[in-house]
Formats: structure tokens, sequence, C-alpha cells
């Protein structure tokens, strides 16, 4: 089965992505590999690198064609970010239809805007392992609690580019969840709740 985690950026699309993994899901996130194309400065990175800054979306025509070959030959798919667009949704659809696959199931992680904040604001990662962590979580200590990695802060997570992102969700990413309210299937789950609990919820949607 193929699976979308839908949210706001910081609903926990990234945790659950981790979780899903280790029970067989293929975890495709369009950030992380647009962020590596930025980090061994090819020619792709070059051209999206201010879109990210800003918090703006890639160009649809540029992140189809990244995505599509992330996701070919595979199967178990977790789309962790994409679509966000109508048009990227409706390049999926067809992208599975061509095929004669079985559409993915679509779950939305909900989450306050003010949560939103919060939760993008307080997020560092691992410059080693890539895992998340929030300095409000208790027993935060200033290093990866994984592997002792130094964190840092996405530069997009800063509080102008997080309040950016939102707006932009808004306006490019909810006419999308319109579309797929009208699927059967579609599922809005809780993403206020720990991990744990968020977790359990998807697996229970599943059914894995
Ligand atoms: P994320 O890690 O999913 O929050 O993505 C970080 C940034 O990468 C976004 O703010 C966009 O600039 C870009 N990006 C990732 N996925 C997409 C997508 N599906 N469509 C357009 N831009 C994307």
């Amino acid at each position: 089965m193929d699976l979308i985690l839908l949210g706001y950026p910081g609903a926990g699309k990234g945790t659950q992505a981790e979780m899903l993994k280790a029970i067989g899901f293929k975890h495709i996130s369009t950030g992380d590999i647009i962020r590596d194309e930025i980090k061994r400065g090819t020619l792709l990175g070059k051209q999206v690198e201010s879109n990210i800054a800003k918090g703006n979306l890639v160009p649809d025509s540029l992140i189809i064609d990244i995505l599509i070959n992330a996701i070919s030959g595979k199967t178990n798919i977790l789309f962790d970010g994409f679509p966000r667009t109508l048009a990227q949704g409706e390049a999926l659809l067809k992208y599975f239809e061509k095929r004669g696959k079985e559409e993915p199931k679509v779950i939305l992680l909900k989450i306050s805007e003010e949560e939103v904040l919060k939760r993008l604001t307080s997020r560092r990662i691992c410059s080693k392992c890539g895992n998340i962590e929030n300095i409000h979580d208790a027993g935060y200590k200033g290093v990866c609690s994984k592997c002792g990695g130094t964190l840092y802060t996405r530069a997009d997570d800063e509080l102008s580019s997080a309040k950016h992102r939102l707006e932009v969700f808004k306006k490019e990413t909810e006419p999308l969840l319109e579309f797929y309210s009208k699927q059967a299937g579609y599922l809005t789950i809780d993403g206020k709740r720990s991990a744990e609990e968020v977790f359990t919820s998807i697996r229970q949607a599943i059914e894995v």
C-alpha cells in the first residue's frame, strides 16, 4: 500500500515517516531530496535554493519530475511533502492510473496554526542522522538524543519564513485537501497528540 501524509509544515509528517519506515514504508520526502541537491551544490539545487529559503514552493513542473524519478519502480511508498498543489495531486493520480496501481491512501495530520508556529520555531534537526527534536521535549539536551550529533535549525523554520509557509499552505495546498476530501478513504487524524498516539491512529487507519 502507498500512503500520502498531508498536513501543515510541522504537523509531524517527518516524525511519523521515521516510524512508518520501521514497518516497511519507503519514505519519499521531496523536501529532503531538494535539501540534498542544495547541499551538494547541483544545478537543480542552485535553481531552487532561493524558493526554499523564502518558504515558497518549487515550481510544479520541476517537483513533479523529481518525484516521479524518485518513486519509479518502488512500492509501499510513503509520500511526505508531496503533493502540495492541485496540479501535483492530479499528476500523481495520473501516474497511478497509467500503471493500473491502486491509488495511495491519504491521511491529513491536523494541528492548529498556533501549534505550527510553536513547533517549527522550536524544531531542531540532527546534522548527522537527520533525527528531529524539539527544544520543548522532556529530556531535550541540545544534542541529538539518538547519536549525539549537533542540532541545527532549518533556515525556513525561522519565524518569518514559517509564517510565510503557513500562508503558502493555505493558498496552494488547501484546494488539494478539497480534492482529496471527496475521495473514499480520505482520513483526518488529530496531530496534536504524542507521536506514539498519532502513529497508533495511522496504523489503525491503514490496518497494519
Ligand atoms: P518540507 O521539508 O516538506 O517542509 O519542504 C521544504 C521546502 O521544499 C518547501 O517549503 C518547498 O520550498 C520545497 N518543497 C518540498 N516539497 C515540495 C512540493 N511538493 N512542491 C513544491 N515545493 C516543495
